[in-house]
């Protein structure tokens, strides 16, 4: 089958699911010319078997609130591919999620934690439960009941889910707490754990700091450097933050942070101070990042995104589909000269035609955001081992990883005919991973 007809195949299979349908087009469109080198790819219906989940599991999630009443949430894990790995991917509490989100995110999970160099096939879950507004008693009864179905699907040998959108610490506790009670192991059935109950030092950090390691190494190759450059980034959670962080540590200035309200403008860069002020705004007293304009007199835009200001650097942190091409004209207009993907699929197709069209660097999501999952493998390990490993140890480990994620996908899209050409360079790269194993794994 032609790729136009597979494609038009999982549109109408998955009727609905946009975001799932996008993230496919995508790759499907990069790996042709992998595909005219491996014909016996196409015999044995390589592509045909990768767009389609091995396992969807929805299921119904009832908790009780503070007032006494019955909530009903929907609860998904969608287990797409274990060709090279236990399933490997986030939970993500938010109200826009429903299978299409699940299906888009677990899919890009299989190519980029193929680009990882580790062990961990694909997958994704979540429910459309919102905890802004909730207490934790009310977080804690939702995750215990959430984990109570989830438990007979995962394990550390077959699905070890993590944190995403709306699950960080906090849930990932009430869930593993839940879990260990449920089967009476104290095992790695979750990443994204507190260091005194079996986490890895360095998984808060990862995402961030390894975006920001990988768009490095993108400036570096191009001659450039992140010393000294201004950085305009979204979001305020965990992504965002940290790469925030490790700018600070390397010498950039940082001017703008969002959430799902509004986007503030700090011409004078967010310090250290600053970030901390941020930390304990989203982290402990769960506010809007407009407190941060009213604390700071600084400028915030009600319902923008931070894509208007002049910068160096842009490193989407929020969510799906946050920076389209109109966006991406105005950041070149500002004088962007590199984006990196923080968050998944952040820039919409015609954003990314933008700016590889006007050779902007551009470090895609399966590649750039790639350091969570790789910590989050690197604490797989750790538990296998029981063992810890030292801060400086992950974080030298993280640093190796995004180096090989960069050159990997850098020399994937020259050898398929588009240097400099990241996107097709981490799908192709991911893709011939995962379609080898497949072929050595029979039909299955
Ligand atoms: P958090 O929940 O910690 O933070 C999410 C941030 O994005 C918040 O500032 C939130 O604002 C904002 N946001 C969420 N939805 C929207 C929306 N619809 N429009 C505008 N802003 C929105 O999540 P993370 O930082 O963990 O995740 C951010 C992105 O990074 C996601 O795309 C995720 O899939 C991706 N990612 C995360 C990894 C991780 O290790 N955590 C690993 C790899 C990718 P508000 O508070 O108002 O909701």
């Amino acid at each position: 089958m032609s790729i136009d007809k597979i494609y038009e195949q999982v549109v109408n299979r998955n009727p609905g699911e946009v975001e799932f349908h996008q993230a496919v087009k995508e790759v499907l469109e990069s790996i042709e010319p992998a595909l005219e080198q491996h014909p016996e790819f196409v015999s044995a219906k390589i592509v045909e078997r990768i767009v389609e989940p091995e396992r969807q599991i929805i299921f119904r999630v009832p908790w009780i609130d503070d007032n006494g009443d019955v909530q009903v949430n929907r609860g998904f894990r969608v287990q797409f591919n274990s060709a090279i790995g236990p399933y490997k991917g986030g939970l993500r509490f938010h109200p826009s999620v429903y299978l299409g989100i699940i299906k888009f995110l677990g899919f890009e999970q299989i190519f980029k934690n193929a680009l990882t160099g580790l062990a961990m096939g694909g997958g994704k879950g979540g429910s459309d439960f919102d905890p802004k507004g909730k207490s934790d008693n009310e977080v804690m009864r939702f995750c215990q009941s959430f984990m109570t179905e989830l438990t007979r699907h995962v394990g550390p040998d077959t699905d070890v889910p993590a944190g995403d959108i709306g699950v960080g610490r906090r849930e990932i506790g009430y869930m593993f707490g839940q879990y260990r009670r449920l089967v009476n192991r104290f095992e790695g059935v979750l990443t994204g754990k507190g260091p005194e109950w079996g986490g890895s030092l360095g998984r808060p950090e990862a995402t961030g700091y390894g975006l920001v390691y990988f768009t490095q190494e993108m400036l570096k190759d191009n001659g450039e450097d992140l010393k000294g450059k201004t950085v305009a980034i979204s979001g305020s959670g965990n992504v965002a933050q940290f790469a925030l962080d490790k700018c600070l540590q390397m010498d950039a200035k940082v001017i703008t942070l969002s959430d799902s309200s509004g986007c503030i403008y700090d011409p004078d860069g967010i310090d250290r101070d600053k970030l901390e002020y941020v930390m304990k705004l989203k982290n402990i007293k769960r506010g809007r990042i407009k407190e941060y304009a009213e604390e700071y007199d600084v400028e915030y835009i009600e319902g923008g995104r931070p894509w208007g200001f002049e910068c160096d650097v842009a490193l989407p942190s929020a969510t799906q589909n946050e920076l389209n091409a109109k966006e991406a004209e105005e950041l070149i207009d500002n004088g962007v000269i590199a984006v990196a993907e923080g968050a998944n699929m952040p820039s919409t197709p015609d954003a990314i035609e933008t700016f590889l069209e006007k050779d902007i660097m551009f470090g895609p999501a399966k590649a750039a955001n790639a350091g969570g999952v790789s910590v989050s493998g690197l604490e797989m390990a750790q538990n296998s081992q029981r063992l810890s490993w030292s801060f400086e140890e992950v974080d030298s480990k993280l640093q190796g990883i995004m180096k090989n994620i960069y050159r990997t996908t850098a020399d994937y899209g020259q050898k398929f005919g588009s240097e400099g050409n990241l996107v097709l360079g981490a799908n192709v790269g991911g893709f011939m991973k995962v379609a080898k194993a497949m072929m050595d794994l029979g039909v299955i």
